[in-house]
């Protein structure tokens, strides 16, 4: 194709992506110097449209924004005033009491928000202030500069054929130019990727672990609902098979968020994280509580989980990485948004001083040193040990060991160091033959769901006529290599039913992408062994269009 003349707008600070870090971002930017010229760019319909995290928030990010949050009416209806915290097997379950848990675990203090709705107030507040968001922009490239510098962003590219080429409503998008670029993209954000490798900024560190978080609302029986109550399990239904757990969350008008994260360093290629989220809901606890409900929502994303050891250098010339594009996530507490939002307000906060400086298109390296150094660096020092504990030794060892180093941790010390992550997840995958393929049971349409259907509760459009944007390195890889060594887990992994191995009779298997349900989790682009799938931006506006997640 030949090269795309496009136009090109100049502003002091472009920010990728509108979730809690780069929306924190703005306003602190504007909050500095109302005169700074600042947008945000999002690929969502709208801002919330791609925000998953229904979620305990952790309200000092919050606070040390926007200080009189309260009086403003943020939407944090809800404190936490129950936290309950089971170990569950096949048809029961165990209570861990909360005494001997480290005060850091502790929800008292923090909220049931819906972040996609703390998202679009937070937005309201940016735009009161003259900031500029664009949603339904999906930021497709960097725009480097003469010296190598992140110089931009090009956003808003619609209309391409499936082919690429231009089709006949062609919009080439625009180059927005900053004298510093904020990538806030969250989990393994596709920007993100590209400068963290062309820089080579995960020198030195543990490689990204993941989890893939899936969450439904239901509506419940309201004699059975109980407003502020916080339970997380652990054990039935992964058992050995993998790390992770469940949440549930009651929050306003009878909802519950039910979520189930499974950690994305599994062996078993034949595991369906799916459809062990499925299986959880019919645990007698989880199936009495939505016995008479409905479900009302679906949603799946990626979690960061190698907080400390993992976070890559996150500034690099003209560009900073913010929030969980370079996983801020404290997985034992499974919070992130505060460390997003103090994140976003450390690299406004380097950004309004070089500017005022008269520098740009440099290393805003202030802001590595207070996210390492600062709140966000203690709240994750803290805790670095738990995940690989878990990974090495299984979950009942890292429970004991871990619970112990978090409350050493409080007082300064760890008798563990700090211990390493091992393989990247995609590297952690077994080989098929090594596993025995897992039966799950059908689901029952009242309280488990195929995943087809589920998806129809995201929300989720892309336009059809545009080229896919989850683009394999090498085509033959799924049918070649993948299929015979491990029963190409896409086709399970995906939380959307994206990929699909059709085999008929008397014919040569296919692989299949059905990119229109693709819910942006990023699993796929994670979990890959043979890492040859490249999720993309798709045009903005397409992807899940989350009500209130
Ligand atoms: C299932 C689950 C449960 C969780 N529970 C909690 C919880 O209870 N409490 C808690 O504190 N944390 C929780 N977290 C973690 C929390 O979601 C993250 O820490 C937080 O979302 C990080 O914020 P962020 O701003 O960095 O990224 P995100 O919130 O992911 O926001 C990124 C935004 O950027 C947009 N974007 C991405 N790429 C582009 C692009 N190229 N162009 C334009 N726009 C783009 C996205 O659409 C999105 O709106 C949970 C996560 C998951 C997955």
């Amino acid at each position: 194709m030949a090269e795309i003349e496009r136009e090109a707008m100049e502003y002091d600070v472009v920010i990728v992506g509108a979730g809690p870090a780069g929306l924190s971002a703005a306003i602190r930017l504007k909050q500095l110097d109302a005169d700074l010229n600042v947008v945000v760019l999002e690929k969502g319909s709208e801002v919330g449209a791609h925000i998953l995290s229904g979620a305990v928030l952790d309200p000092v990010g919050l606070t040390a924004l926007i200080p009189d949050w309260k009086e403003k009416g943020a939407p944090l209806n809800t404190p936490v005033i129950e936290d309950n915290f089971l170990m569950l097997g096949e048809g029961g379950k165990i209570r861990v009491p909360n005494w001997p848990m480290p005060p850091l675990m502790n929800n008292h203090g923090n909220y049931i928000v819906s972040m996609a709705n703390v998202c679009r107030w937070m937005a309201e507040q940016a735009e009161e202030m003259g900031i500029e968001i664009f949603p339904g922009m999906s930021c497709s490239e960097l725009v480097y500069g003469d010296n190598g510098e992140v110089k931009g962003v090009v956003a808003g590219e619609f209309g391409k054929n499936p082919d690429g080429t231009p089709g006949p409503s062609y919009e080439p998008g625009m180059e927005l130019h900053g004298k510093y670029v904020f990538l806030s993209e969250g989990a393994r954000g596709s920007l993100s990727k590209e400068v963290i490798a062309k820089y080579d900024l995960s020198k030195g560190h543990c490689p990204q672990k993941f989890g893939l978080g899936m969450k439904e609302i239901w509506e419940i029986d309201p004699a059975k609902h109980k407003l502020g109550s916080v339970t997380h399990t652990m054990g039935w239904p992964l058992g050995s098979n993998a790390g992770g757990g469940s949440f549930i969350y009651h929050l306003e008008n009878n909802q519950v968020y039910i979520g189930f994260v499974v950690h994305l360093n599994y062996e078993n290629p034949y595991l369906f994280p799916y459809m062990e989220f499925q299986r959880f809901k019919h645990h007698p606890m989880i199936a009495e509580l939505l016995e008479g409900g409905k479900r009302v929502a679906y949603g799946a994303r990626a979690i960061t989980e190698g907080g400390w050891q993992s976070m890559p250098k996150m500034v690099a010339p003209g560009v900073a990485l913010l929030g969980c594009s370079v996983g801020m996530v404290n997985v034992p507490r499974i919070k992130g948004n505060h460390n997003a939002m103090l994140s976003g307000k450390a690299a406004a906060e380097a950004a309004y001083e070089a500017i005022q400086a008269g520098r740009s298109a440099d290393e805003l390296t202030a802001y590595e040193t207070e996210v390492r150094t600062g709140a966000i660096g203690q709240d994750l020092k803290k805790v670095r040990n738990v995940k690989p504990m878990w990974s090495k030794w299984g979950l009942l060892p890292s429970l004991a060991f871990g619970g112990l180093d978090m409350w050493t941790n409080t007082f300064g010390f760890s008798f563990f160091g700090t211990l390493k992550h091992g393989k990247s997840d995609a590297a952690a995958t077994g080989e098929a033959k090594n596993f025995k393929p897992i039966d799950y049971p059908k689901p029952d349409g009242k309280i488990s769901f195929d995943r087809l259907t589920n998806v129809s509760f995201s929300f989720t459009n892309h336009e059809e006529s545009q080229p896919c944007h989850l683009q394999l390195k090498d085509p033959s890889i799924p049918l070649k290599v993948n299929l015979p060594k491990y029963a190409e887990p896409a086709q399970r992994y995906c939380p959307a039913g994206v990929y699909e191995v059709v085999e008929e009779e008397g014919k040569e298997p296919r692989f299949v992408i059905n990119f229109q349900n693709c819910v942006h989790c990023k699993t796929c682009d994670i979990k890959d062994p043979s890492q040859n799938i490249n999720w993309t931006t798709p045009q903005g506006g397409d992807g899940p269009n989350y009500p209130n997640m």
